[in-house]
């Protein structure tokens, strides 16, 4: 007999799975239908023993100091920046925009306060921000929207910015100074000999039996256990009960070039040209030394595996839904990115898992339920 059944193996499962072992002493089933550990986070070495990341370039930051302080139990890290370029018009520019940004388009030499103004004479008034393209060009102007933003965002959600929610660009800071990295979080770094290494030593315990190749669904029956945590897509769960949560995939296409560098940086961005929305090469992301080098070509797609909750009023509703079902489901817990539908990054599935676990530890009875992140 299990305590737990845990459904999913990535961050969310791996987390609780880890957590609820070495800390509460409860044995512990996760299961996961691919063949590997790690979720979308999982990276392995290529053909040419270049570590690559199969779900897409995975690049850790956080503000949390407890999320930081947990994963070091698993891993060292390397100290690592991303920076991101962006090709507009045949020339690379940094993203997100910032005073070199508009300095290098325009041909200007503005200083921080000069390029302040400069934003706000670009700016055009909206009322009501409801929408991406509300909040984009109410920060810089339609000239930019439509050079960095527009393209990018269509082919990422094969939705125009003016339909979806303001959320979506809220991610993307303009700067007036000229700070290139990508994030500004105080934690930065990458899991020294990769993420797979360190999910192995998370899950390393007598208390987890891990099985892969295995959807739950196979097993559920056969196998007594107390409770599930369930971190796979919460609609299929119900069994699309109220019809289908959408989501937008990817399709990763690697490539090996036989010279040592391929680009100018770890990612470009190819917001108007292309179908592909970025590539990204991973030697910058990883350290590693090696005379090839492998990029990824990311290609949005409608079809394939669930990666990207899309953010639109109706998918709210309709998830609002499902979340009531499950916090009517007693006895299994829904946690991760699909099991909340949420759009998480790394740190805020780790930060919710911890919340979660301390929940799901508390000597008070609870039912199945979710767990904000502490951080956002
Ligand atoms: C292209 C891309 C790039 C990203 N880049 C970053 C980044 O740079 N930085 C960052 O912080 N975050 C990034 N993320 C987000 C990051 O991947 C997620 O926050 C994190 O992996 C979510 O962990 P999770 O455990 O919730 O879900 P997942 O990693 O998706 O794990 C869920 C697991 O459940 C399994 N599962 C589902 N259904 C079943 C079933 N029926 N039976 C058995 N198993 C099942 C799946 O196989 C999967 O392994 C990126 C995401 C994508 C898609």
């Amino acid at each position: 007999m299990f305590d737990y059944l845990i459904v999913g193996a990535g961050f969310a499962g791996s987390v609780l799975a880890e957590r609820l072992a070495s800390e509460s002493g409860k044995r512990v089933l996760i299961v996961d239908k691919r063949n590997h550990i790690g979720g979308n986070a999982f990276d392995h070495y290529d053909d040419q023993g270049i570590l690559v990341h199969k779900y897409g370039p995975h690049i850790f930051h956080t503000n949390s100091a407890d999320v930081f302080d947990y994963l070091s139990r698993f891993t060292a890290w390397r100290n690592y920046q991303h920076r991101v370029l962006g090709s507009v018009d045949g020339q690379l520019f940094p993203i997100p925009i910032n005073l070199t940004t508009i300095n290098l388009m325009y041909g200007l030499n503005l200083n921080s306060t000069e390029a302040e103004q400069f934003f706000l004479s670009k700016a055009e008034e909206v009322k009501d921000v409801r929408t991406s393209e509300d909040v984009v060009v109410s920060k810089i102007g339609r000239e930019l929207y439509e050079k960095f933003f527009r393209g990018y965002t269509k082919k990422q959600w094969d939705m125009d910015p003016s339909e979806l929610n303001a959320s979506v660009a809220a991610r993307v800071p303009v700067r007036t100074n000229k700070d290139d990295r990508y994030f500004t979080d105080t934690y930065q770094a990458m899991p020294l000999h990769g993420y797979t290494r360190m999910f192995e030593k998370m899950l390393n315990h007598p208390n987890i039996k891990i099985m892969l190749n295995t959807d739950y669904h196979e097993i559920v029956n056969d196998i007594s256990f107390r409770q599930m945590i369930f971190t796979g897509p919460v609609d299929e769960y119900f069994d699309y009960r109220y019809g289908k949560l959408p989501y937008r995939s990817i399709e990763f296409k690697f490539e090996t070039y036989d010279q040592e560098k391929f680009q100018e940086t770890g990612t470009i961005n190819y917001p108007n040209d292309y179908a592909f929305t970025r590539i990204t090469e991973f030697k910058y992301l990883t350290g590693q030394r090696n005379a090839k080098t492998s990029v990824v070509y990311e290609f949005p797609k409608a079809q394939g595996d669930p990666y990207y909750p899309i953010p639109k009023p109706d998918n709210m509703e309709l998830y609002r839904k499902y979340q009531l079902l499950a916090e009517q489901t007693a006895d299994v817990w829904f946690a991760g990115r699909l099991g909340t539908y949420k759009y998480y990054n790394m740190d805020q599935v780790v930060a919710q898992a911890l919340s979660l676990f301390k929940k799901i530890s508390a000597p008070a009875p609870h039912r199945g339920t979710y767990a904000d992140p502490i951080i956002s």
